[in-house]
């Protein structure tokens, strides 16, 4: 295996720890095999590839816990005339942006299938590292119902082999569903328990399956197979119902309550804010105006609510991690969530281990990914500026100068960086 040294930067390991300032990880192939001051690092006595960080600032991979790579925006007139074919080769471009941004793994929380998965790992395409969940289980009328007001079935994520439709009411149809997005590969199987923004016909705060269709799901997920469940879960009813069931993370939590937050502390449920998403649903209705009027009305609704939902699990010790629902927003901007973290009370630091170790932690994933520590793969991404003085820095693609994954650079600007 061949040996490298990145060195000629500060280490931000991912783990809470301070900076490690003229810091070095030795590479073992795919693997870091030590991470420490350069001139303690014991090196192995035979040729070493060196890598120069050019002064820059040296993190783990981030990792984005709710993307939809299969979606590049929510402009539903060109959603409907976009063939439905063209969609995966977008997702090349997607998938290139994200890793670009400095994400060298993603949770897919609806859209991609085991196809788009297998692609990356065969490395036809290049692209993050992926958790698929396939399709989003739903109620009828639910947020992920299709059907619109005028009658019409919009269904902008149409199934087909590999791609089973989401729908779903009742104890043993929600059983069968669950059978039916594992049988098709997912990862993770990903539900709605609350209406959402960008639906048509509910709200935020709407509950969406019945406690027992809940258990069902999780029994049948994470009891039987080992296969966790996310929650996209925005009213507070319908985040409790979703955590008593068991669910290992609430996707977005807009409106939870002190007993909300108090269950997930009980059950060790894990949040994933997605704060970038109303935020961008409104900016893009401002600059394009492609944005529904039912989203662009519901998003201005809770933006507020949902900062200060955040900020009181965060202060109560729930567990965050980074999430971002891009494909709401452009892939690439992923980063813009940091910045959003921070304003809810996060330091920069907590805020990378956000991003970081604990996104790993909610994939299931930090025995490989996550930290910059040994015998862990070597994702990395080096940053130009220092994200600890200014976190914003990472949200400008143009920064992040260096990106690794599995030990191989996939993007290297470094000659631009002087
Ligand atoms: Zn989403």
């Amino acid at each position: 295996m061949p040996y490298s040294l990145l060195c000629n930067g500060t280490v931000i390991d991912g783990t809470g720890a301070k900076p490690m300032k003229n810091a070095g990880i030795l590479l073992d192939g795919r693997y870091i095999r030590t991470v420490g001051p350069v001139d303690s690092l014991t090196l192995p006595n035979t040729q070493i590839n060196e890598i120069d960080a050019a002064g820059g600032f040296i993190l783990p991979g981030f990792i984005d816990a709710h993307v939809h790579l299969m979606m590049d925006s929510f402009n539903l007139p060109q959603m409907v005339t976009t063939p439905f074919s063209l969609n995966f080769y977008k997702a090349i471009g997607n998938m290139r942006r994200t890793l670009e941004a400095g994400i060298t793994s993603v949770r897919d929380a609806g859209g991609a299938d085991l196809g788009v998965k297998q692609a990356v790992e065969q490395g036809l395409i290049e692209g993050p590292r992926l958790q698929i969940s396939i399709s989003m289980l739903t109620t009828t009328g639910g947020h992920g119902d299709s059907w619109m007001p005028s009658g019409v079935n919009l269904d902008l994520f149409p199934s087909y082999p590999g791609r089973p439709d989401g729908l779903c009411d009742g104890v043993d149809a929600a059983r069968r569903k669950v059978r039916e997005v594992l049988r098709a590969g997912a990862d993770v199987v990903k539900i709605a328990s609350t209406g959402g923004v960008l639906s048509a016909t509910d709200h935020p705060e709407y509950t969406q399956f019945s406690p027992e269709e809940l258990d069902a799901i999780v029994q049948e997920a994470q009891f039987r197979r080992g296969v966790k469940v996310m929650a996209h879960a925005q009213g507070a009813e319908g985040v409790k119902n979703a955590v008593r069931a068991g669910v290992h993370s609430i996707e977005h939590g807009i409106y939870l309550d002190h007993e909300a937050i108090e269950l997930m502390l009980e059950h060790g449920t894990y949040l994933v804010p997605t704060l970038l998403a109303p935020v961008s649903v409104v900016q893009i209705a401002e600059a394009a105006g492609t944005m529904p009027e039912y989203g662009v009305r519901k998003a201005r609704e809770v933006l507020d609510i949902h900062r200060e939902s955040v900020r009181r699990a965060y202060k109560a010790g729930v567990k965050i991690a980074m999430g971002t629902d891009a494909g709401v927003m452009p892939h690439g901007t992923n980063l813009g969530e940091l910045g959003l973290l921070c304003s809810v009370g996060l330091s920069p630091v907590k805020v990378i281990s956000a991003a970081t170790k604990i996104s790993a932690e909610v994939l299931g994933w930090s025995d490989w990914v996550g930290t910059l520590e040994p015998n862990k793969i070597a994702d990395i991404v080096v940053c130009k500026a220092d994200p600890l003085s200014d976190i914003h820095v990472l949200e400008n693609p143009d920064n992040i100068i260096l990106v690794m994954k599995d030990g191989v650079i996939i993007k290297d600007l470094r000659n631009r960086a002087a």
